[in-house]
């Protein structure tokens, strides 16, 4: 009899994309004739930069010639790529890197769910809460927790309140803690920190040996001067955290595939005999050894996105998210609702009026405005109370979309 892996029955069946589908659909099937504004999708809408489009329309041709033939790549990827990527984007912060320390993927949500099979399963883990879900179901699937208890805690992690309280950036934890995951921009609430509050982890993790899993996949969107893109901008850094980075909401990848991961060649770990052992050599051999590497045109089509043009036209992009995060926050603003980030992320995080339960709220958008979002408890319990909007729509929906919600909440 071949047993499976039952850790995987500890996790909560998917409930919160398919909850929000049934209650959608029961809504349009009584009401055929309202217009449904989705802003609940965590994915993009807009086409590829054009610039983007023509090399990765070049390198499909290159595969048709025996001149420019690629198969097998270098399974970290290729090096013209991580330098491109080296140059215009960590160069401009200050942060210096080798193409050695980067790893070219098909994609964050797998670097940030693979990562954990080079950790040993007794490193205490603290993960944010409300969170991007894979960090949480990840560690479930390896066996790193118990059972969860009723409130959706898994015994084992250590979960940070990500709250207005703590202006969505965690307090250190009380007990010691070996993983901790942050996601500056975040999502789900939207939010950045502060270098200084960054500095306050780092400081952590580097008195503790801990190591921070940064997901940086919307530092593209940070408008604000002085918000860190990196981790590696902040002092120390490189001996305390692994950087994971995504083309997918940057430049319109979530169905092309990649990402990327930065692993400093100081950054350590330590043996069960109490040895330094280097966490880059660890994962390029997990890496060659699982992956073969990122696809040629993916990648080709990845380093036009740092040419001149195909930067100018994927920050057009960028630009257009982040001017549907200015219209959705200050409607919102407009009709009296709280709400947090939409400035350095294209996530708007509001607190539901009148103290509604994040559900009867999206009850309320859905039957008065016929507009789709997201319930903030969805995303864990001290989501409770908050709902996200996403900027990711089209212009017109995300305005008139607006409009209805001030005109519900009577301004
Ligand atoms: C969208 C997203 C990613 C990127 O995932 P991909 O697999 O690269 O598409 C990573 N982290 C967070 C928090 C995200 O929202």
């Amino acid at each position: 009899m071949a047993r499976i892996n039952d850790h995987y029955l500890k996790l909560k069946a998917g409930y919160l994309f398919p909850e929000i589908g049934r209650r959608v659909t029961e809504f349009t099937q009584a009401n055929p004739e309202a217009k449904v504004i989705r802003l609940g999708i965590g994915d993009v809408t807009r086409p590829l930069a054009p610039a983007v489009l023509n090399a990765f329309h070049q390198a499909i041709d290159d595969l048709g010639t025996t001149e420019n033939f690629a198969g097998y790549g270098p399974e970290q990827g290729y090096a013209w790529l991580s330098q491109v990527i080296i140059d215009k984007s960590y160069r401009p912060l200050g942060v210096d890197l080798t193409t050695d320390e980067m790893f070219i993927s098909d994609g964050s949500k797998c670097d940030c769910a693979n990562i954990l099979d080079i950790f040993a399963l007794d490193n205490v883990v603290a993960i944010g809460d409300p969170v991007y879900p894979v960090y949480n179901d990840t560690n479930v699937m390896v066996g790193r927790t118990g059972e969860a208890d009723e409130k959706g805690y898994y015994k084992g992690i250590v979960y940070m309140p990500f709250t207005a309280d703590n202006n969505f950036v965690p307090d250190l934890p009380k007990e010691k803690v070996d993983i901790i995951y942050l996601c500056y921009p975040n999502n789900p609430t939207g939010t950045v920190a502060t270098k200084d509050e960054l500095k306050r982890w780092v400081d952590y993790a580097r008195a503790n040996d801990a190591i921070i899993f940064f997901d940086a996949a919307y530092e593209a969107f940070i408008t604000t001067p002085g918000i860190p893109h990196s981790i590696y901008e902040i002092d120390g850094a490189k001996e305390c955290a692994i950087e994971f980075r995504s083309f997918s909401k940057t430049a319109g990848f979530t169905g092309v595939r990649c990402g990327l991961v930065v692993i400093p060649e100081q950054l350590s770990g330590t043996t069960t005999d109490g040895e330094k052992y280097s966490i880059n050599k660890l994962w390029k051999r997990r890496v060659t050894t699982k992956f073969n590497g990122a696809s040629y045109p993916v990648q080709r089509a990845a380093a036009a996105v740092y040419s001149d043009e195909g930067w100018q036209q994927t920050r057009e992009t960028i630009d257009y998210y982040m001017e549907n995060a200015r219209i959705i926050r200050e409607g919102l603003q407009a009709a009296g609702i709280d709400c947090y980030g939409g400035v350095d992320a294209p996530y708007i995080w509001l607190k539901t009026p009148e103290g509604m339960s994040s559900w009867d709220f999206f009850d309320k958008l859905l039957n008065e405005c016929h507009v789709v979002g997201t319930p903030g408890s969805g995303f864990g319990p001290s989501g409770e109370g908050y709902f996200r909007l996403s900027a990711f729509g089209g212009r017109t929906n995300v305005e008139t979309a607006v409009q209805r919600i001030r005109k519900t909440w009577g301004k």
